[in-house]
């Protein structure tokens, strides 16, 4: 780690022994993960509002999303959110610590934080727009922050909250399922071996909804072993026959996206409220090929033309988007703490391999979650 020394007294937070430097993997420019770098000498994060804390990161897991914004994915929009009066000049944002979340332990809170202490045990997800948690210590609001469940390792800890959240707002915000509505309900998942895959289909057995998801013949035995009622092998010919075959859907979460949504809507019950919830949105790539405001249009255009069309064929059709979301945190955790979710960590790795993983990751076939151990 970093050199030790006691915070300065600054009246904005309460805090413990910190470091004033720290590793961490920075992104120096858009130029993909080969511009990604090992900095030693990262500066510590500091608080700037009251209901912020520092963590310090003991493990953090790799997500598409991460190698995607070494190529600058999404840096239009995202660089609005971080700055939306254009106060600072271009690439300001530079350089860019990555990784989305974590599992750690509370440092330093803001004065107005009331639900977090000092050693707290916990784990956060991040919004994109934020520095990330591929570093030794992480600034988030309490509100995106939850105390974790303690029968997890950290590195088992880690390997949920990006995308339990990302599940989560697609099937409970967007979706409208919960742990009373799901009851019953038949859902279909798309991608169901990755890591939201694998965490939507515990979620919704636990909730008590018949999962059917689409996957590898190799990965048919973990999705059983998850719960799942049903799987279907995706490179099948017949795919779409086969799941038009099935009872039809009340919810299909799509994270494949592309051609599949021209026969997977028809797989849903028509005129019951089924809703086609699809992870995979071109909102950020049309800000970053055609600028915020013409982006912007062409998004409405494209998702107000498939929301129209679903409608007149009586399905609803959203986009769902990951959410940052404590008290969903702490509902996920007692589901860990009850049994009804475990994680499933394909692989971990030192944080030096930060690099390596996301290498990997970009070859596909994940199963589950890559984690890195940090501290
Ligand atoms: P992962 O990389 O963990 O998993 C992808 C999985 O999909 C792999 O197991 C792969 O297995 C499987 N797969 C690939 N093609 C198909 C297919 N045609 N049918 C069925 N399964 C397939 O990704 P995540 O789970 O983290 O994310 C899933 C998707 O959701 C990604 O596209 C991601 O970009 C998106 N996402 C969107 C978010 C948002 O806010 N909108 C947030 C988070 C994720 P195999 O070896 O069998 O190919």
């Amino acid at each position: 780690g970093g050199s030790l020394a006691a915070a300065p007294a600054r009246g904005l937070c309460c805090s413990v022994a910190r470091a004033s430097i720290m590793p961490a993997w920075q992104l120096q420019s858009y130029g993909g993960l080969d511009a990604l770098r090992y900095n030693a000498n990262t500066p510590f994060p500091i608080i700037v509002y009251p209901n912020e804390v520092v963590v310090r990161v003991h493990a953090s897991s790799l997500n598409p999303i991460d190698a995607a914004m070494s190529r600058g994915y999404g840096a239009r929009v995202l660089n609005t959110m971080r700055d939306p009066l254009r106060m600072n000049p271009r690439d300001s944002e530079l350089p860019l610590v990555l990784g989305r979340d974590c599992s750690g332990v509370i440092m330093e809170c803001g004065v107005s934080v009331k639900h977090f202490r000092p050693g707290d045990e916990v784990w956060l997800a991040l919004p994109p727009w934020k520095q990330g948690t591929f570093a030794e210590f992480v600034v988030a609001s309490a509100n995106e922050v939850a105390h974790r469940p303690l029968r997890l390792s950290h590195e088992e800890a880690a390997s949920i909250p990006y995308v339990a959240l990302t599940a989560w707002s697609a099937l409970v915000t967007t979706g409208g399922l919960n742990n009373k509505t799901a009851r019953g309900k038949r859902v279909l998942i798309l991608g169901g071996s990755g890591g939201v895959g694998t965490f939507a289909v515990q979620l919704l057995k636990a909730w008590g909804a018949h999962v059917t998801a689409t996957c590898s013949e190799d990965a048919r035995p973990l999705l059983a072993g998850l719960g799942a009622d049903h799987t279907l092998d995706y490179r099948h010919r017949d795919l779409p026959e086969r799941a038009r075959a099935l009872s039809p859907f009340d919810l299909v979460l799509d994270g494949v996206g592309g051609s599949l949504e021209q026969w997977a809507l028809r797989c849903l019950r028509p005129w019951t409220s089924a809703k086609y919830v699809t992870l995979v949105t071109p909102l950020l790539l049309n800000a970053d090929r055609y600028g915020l405001g013409d982006g912007m249009v062409k998004s409405g255009l494209t998702l107000g033309r498939r929301v129209l069309s679903s409608f007149y064929s009586g399905v609803h059709y959203r986009w769902g988007f990951f959410t940052p979301n404590g008290p969903a945190l702490d509902d996920i955790a007692e589901l860990v703490n009850n049994k009804k979710i475990r994680p499933v960590v394909e692989k971990v790795l030192p944080f030096q391999d930060v690099l390596k993983g996301l290498h990997a990751m970009e070859r596909g076939h994940a199963r589950g979650k890559t984690v890195v151990t940090i501290a």
